[in-house]
């Protein structure tokens, strides 16, 4: 590793932040977010940095300040806002209390902020405060990870680093670790860093440079270390040659454990409360699961305490998967995540019994599963959390196959892992957010890059859904989902390119969707066509295009649709976007309104067929969506002329014509189109095999 510091980035961040924040601050967020670029580093709001400066209050005393990192920031972005200032001098009095709850803690430090409104310091701010250094930094490097989590991790340090560091055993994070810091490095005030055993390292200077320049140092000298070491004794890392492609091994096992992990829904009406997949297989992740050593490493713990939250303490390795045998494969994920849950639920037990405390469990169901030949298959509540936890996890791999390089991967014991996963400043944020109907739920929308495909997309991720759009061009639909991830947050949206007519190409979209989320919960079989001619004048070839996208392609979507339902076991939803024009009819309009009413019937029949799935089916009978935003419907940029002149009207005024028509006198948008869906895929009635009009109001059109 070499140090990232360049004067000339150091100066603009001088002149960027120096005006309002102070220099020090300046420097401050700069080599803090030198330490956030490095993933060896730090991971995702791992880490932590403070500064001691002066800070003006508002009478104008000057008064001594802590800046820390505020807990939720990751240091890659951080700015000035994410640096809470701290009445230091109170903060240090402290340090003579004999102890201090969690609770009280967080208490203290908040009651101490200079600003009101800043966010929650990092729950290791008494520890910054107590040591007297100006620049402070702290890390969770791999590096020194994999020296440190070893039987005899204080031996190696000290080979690795010489005696300059202060080693401490592992301490829980709060206060006695503060203390038992601030007490080594009054003991050693020559010492400029402390190793924390199965934790990470703190490195201190005058200035930011320095602090930081020897953080880097020390983490190059255990990554040469551990180098030399591992060479002379061979590692994991090359991946065996295989027949089958990982994607496809993992498109195989993603919705059978999507189905598997999820929980129950609040009630017994709601949807089940399911995973979303981040899916890796590096060619890294691909040589550890496929080692000799990997299903025992597996059974060791993570590499640092707070990676406990995002991944559980273990993953699941599952050991020589029947890839060749789907019935065989779902039954040995069943049994592998049965195991997995009955061996977490006494894990619990016991830790709450021993240690006569009351916690309320968390879900027993494994965040990581090692699959040799598919990878690291990672979940959590939405892409983002199980991005985060497959990004630790590829990290975790790689440092126990180093770890073992160079001795023996040893992890913290239960016991801590316990007092962190369940340590009572997380357990205070459960089940506050209150969830929005489709969260972690997968909603499919073909026809996804148009009009009434963006709105109901749009909809959906508004209501918590991730979202596949799919549509013929693969461009224009990866755009559309580009303008959803715009509206919604990274990870939210993902498009591919599907032809609804094609069995092969339907497939394969399905199997991107498993991959890309795990699975597929909600499925809008919206893609559609039309053609605007008497039927004596109606081509064979047009009516069979139109037969092709409007029943055939709901067909083939159903079908592939109920393949995946059957995987996961968790039922689902399908809305079939039918037409108003199944019910009233129109002249000139026959191949499309005979395809819708064959669409609609098709939807019936599938209701009927997969409700022993738990699958509901059920119908929107739309009048026009002329657009959506600025995306124009095609279909009726393509009709729309026509239809305007067999109904003796000039085409611009067909939206309004459409609207006046209606009873409510309205305009249907694919807003309301995606309404319908948000309201079908809750599961709020027993509903299945019905029709919704969403038209304003046509008498002709009411079902029957
Ligand atoms: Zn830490």
């Amino acid at each position: 590793m070499q140090s990232r510091w360049n004067d000339a980035d150091a100066r603009r961040a001088v002149q960027e932040w120096g005006p309002d924040h102070g220099e020090l601050l300046a420097l401050r967020i700069y080599s803090s977010r030198l330490i956030g670029a490095e993933p060896d580093l730090v991971l995702h709001g791992g880490g932590n940095t403070s500064l001691k400066a002066p800070y003006r209050t508002l009478l104008g005393d000057h008064l001594e300040c802590l800046y820390v990192k505020g807990s939720g920031s990751s240091l890659d972005r951080v700015g000035p806002r994410d640096f809470p200032a701290l009445d230091l001098a109170y903060l240090r009095r402290l340090e003579t209390l004999p102890s201090l709850t969690d609770e009280e803690m967080v208490n203290q430090l908040r009651t101490h902020l200079f600003d009101a409104t800043a966010p929650n310091p990092s729950v290791e701010a008494l520890l910054h405060a107590f040591l007297p250094h100006r620049f402070v930094d702290h890390s969770h490097a791999d590096a020194v990870l994999a020296l440190t989590n070893q039987p005899d991790g204080e031996k190696l340090v000290r080979e690795a680093l010489g005696e300059q560091v202060i080693v401490l055993p592992y301490i829980m994070p709060g206060f006695p670790l503060a203390k038992a810091v601030a007490e080594a490095a009054r003991e050693r005030p020559s010492a400029r860093s402390i190793v924390l055993l199965k934790h990470g390292l703190f490195t201190f200077g005058a200035d930011a440079r320095e602090s930081y320049e020897r953080h880097v140092e020390l983490v190059d000298a255990c990554e040469r270390f551990a180098e030399a070491r591992s060479r002379s004794r061979g590692a994991i890392s090359i991946a065996p040659a295989q027949a089958v492609p990982a994607a496809e091994l993992a498109a195989r096992a993603a919705p059978v454990l999507r189905g598997l992990l999820a929980e129950p829904g609040l009630d017994p009406e709601a949807p089940p409360r399911r995973m979303i997949l981040d899916w890796r297989a590096s060619p890294e992740a691909l040589a550890f699961c496929a080692s000799a050593a990997a299903a025992a490493l597996a059974e060791r713990g993570p590499l640092t305490p707070d990676h406990v939250i995002r991944t559980k303490a273990f993953p699941l390795f599952v050991e020589d998967p029947a890839w060749d045998d789907a019935i065989c494969l779902r039954k040995q994920l069943e049994r592998a995540v049965t195991s997995y849950r009955a061996a977490y639920d006494a894990y619990f037990e016991e830790q709450v019994h021993s240690k006569g405390v009351s916690r309320q469990k968390l879900d027993s169901a494994p965040r990581v599963v090692l699959m040799p030949g598919a990878g690291a298959l990672c979940f959590g509540k939405t892409k983002r959390d199980a991005a985060v936890a497959a990004d630790i996890t590829e990290h975790t791999l790689r440092v126990k196959a180093l770890a073992e390089a160079i001795g023996r991967y040893e992890a913290l014991s239960l016991s801590d892992l316990f007092d962190m996963e369940y340590w009572s400043l997380e357990q205070a944020k459960l089940g506050r957010a209150a969830e929005l109907p489709l969260e972690r739920q997968v909603v499919l929308v073909t026809g996804g890059a148009g009009a009434i495909g963006i709105g109901v997309g749009d909809v959906c991720a508004g209501a918590g859904a991730h979202v596949v759009l799919a549509d013929l061009d693969e461009i224009r639909v990866k755009a559309a989902a580009e303008k959803l991830i715009r509206s919604h947050g990274p990870g939210r949206a993902v498009g591919f390119a599907m032809d609804v007519t094609d069995e092969a190409s339907v497939r394969r979209a399905f199997d991107a969707a498993c991959l890309a989320y795990g699975g597929v919960d909600v499925v809008v079989a919206n893609a559609g066509v039309a053609v605007v001619a008497p039927i004596a004048d109606l081509s064979v070839s047009d009516v069979r295009r139109v037969a092709d996208v409007n029943y055939l392609g709901v067909l083939l979507t159903l079908r592939e649709a109920a393949r995946i339902f059957r995987m996961q076991g968790t039922g689902g939803n399908v809305v079939v976007n039918a037409s108003k024009n199944v019910f009233a009819p129109g002249k000139d309009f026959g191949a499309y309104s005979a395809s819708k009413a064959a669409a609609h019937q098709i939807g019936k029949v599938a209701a009927i067929e997969l409700a022993p799935l738990g699958v509901r089916v059920n119908l929107i009978n739309a009048d026009a969506v002329f657009a959506e935003g600025e995306t124009p419907s095609g279909l009726w940029q393509t009709v729309g002329p026509d239809r305007a002149r067999s109904r003796g009207l000039p085409v611009e005024a067909l939206p309004d014509f459409y609207r006046d028509r209606s009873l409510l006198r309205t305009r249907v948008s694919a807003r309301h189109v995606g309404n319908a869906v948000v309201f079908f895929a809750s599961n709020q009635t027993p509903t299945t095999g019905a029709t919704l009009p969403v038209d304003g109001g046509i008498v002709e059109a009411f079902p029957r």
